[in-house]
């Protein structure tokens, strides 16, 4: 899928995972980095899942990246400052795998090198990407987008207090 709903669904698993964060202990310490690695994973599988849902891709890419950017940058700023080191390691998981399989595409293609180029997570094989290119289904693919936008939304609401500033409680805004 476009990066922008991998993007929003890693806020949405970056929401959901920030309660998990013990704010007392350092970043360090086990319990939170076995947060932060469930975050990245959690962004790398969600991302396999989106891939493989039937989809076309309604937004080019300097528009796709343009607009993920915005959208991360927006919630980073309205993040709580506990909860950012989870908003990015789910974000980095989340456009993991297309840095490595699409990365050196395009590496190759601004800066006119020849680094191999190997699809390694399955989602972007041919027999179990959902990309649709030849214009058909668009139904289906609009009804996905939207199931992803709605789960996402869902869950940023539910868990609002953890990740956006605004909706924290005192308690967690007293670092
Ligand atoms: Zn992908």
């Amino acid at each position: 899928m476009n990066v922008v709903f991998h993007t929003l669904v890693s806020v949405a698993t970056a929401a959901a995972l920030s309660s998990r964060v013990k704010e007392k202990e350092p970043l360090n310490s086990t319990s939170n980095i076995a947060v932060l690695v469930a975050g990245f994973t959690a962004g790398v599988l969600s991302h396999g899942l989106l891939d493989w849902l039937p989809h076309q891709y309604p937004l080019r890419s300097i528009a796709d990246v343009v607009v993920s950017l915005i959208l991360f940058s927006g919630v980073w700023v309205l993040a709580r400052k506990e909860a950012r080191w989870i908003l990015l390691t789910c974000f980095l998981g989340a456009i993991f795998p297309d840095l490595v399989d699409l990365g050196p595409a395009v590496l190759n293609k601004q800066m006119q090198l020849s680094l191999p180029m190997v699809k390694t997570f399955p989602w972007h094989w041919k027999e179990y990407s959902g990309s649709i290119y030849d214009g058909s289904r668009r139904w289906l693919s609009i009804a996905n987008h939207l199931a992803v936008v709605a789960a996402s939304g869902l869950l940023i609401l539910q868990y609002r207090r953890g990740i956006i500033r605004r909706y924290a409680t005192p308690s967690q805004n007293t670092s």
